[in-house]
């Protein structure tokens, strides 16, 4: 997808902050953070958002999430918490259409809003 902002980012063809990557997924700074620590977890794939999971095999998911907990401890925030979410379609707000994962931490984040 070479008009998409994260495929670009994933295949390293346009600068970011990245924190981890492995053969799937790849994690870097948002460019607008909203928290110390702002981290975007994607695919390497080009999902448009987690409406497409079933394009996924099952073992995907799992994958995913053990992704992210690597991505919290190496931003230094899987002790101290955090808080993981992804915008799905316009009434959520989502802006970029590749499935993405935001993992928020280095402070107290408050209720969740
Ligand atoms: P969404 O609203 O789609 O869930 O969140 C998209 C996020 O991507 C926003 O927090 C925004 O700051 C971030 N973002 C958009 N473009 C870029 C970019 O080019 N680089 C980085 N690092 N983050 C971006
Ligand atoms: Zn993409």
């Amino acid at each position: 997808m070479d008009d998409c902002i994260f495929c670009r980012i994933a295949a390293g063809n346009i600068p970011a902050d990245i924190v981890l990557e492995d053969d799937s997924f790849v994690a870097f700074r948002d460019i607008h953070p909203k928290a110390p620590q702002h981290l975007l977890v994607v695919p390497r794939e080009h999902l448009l958002s987690l409406n497409d999971l079933d394009l996924w095999q099952q073992c995907e998911g799992h994958h995913l999430l053990g992704f992210i907990v690597r991505a919290a401890k190496e931003a230094g925030i899987a002790d101290s918490g955090y808080r993981v979410l992804t915008n799905v379609g316009p009434d959520a707000g989502q802006e970029v259409l590749h499935m993405h994962f935001h993992v928020l931490g280095g402070q107290d984040l408050g209720d969740f809003r």
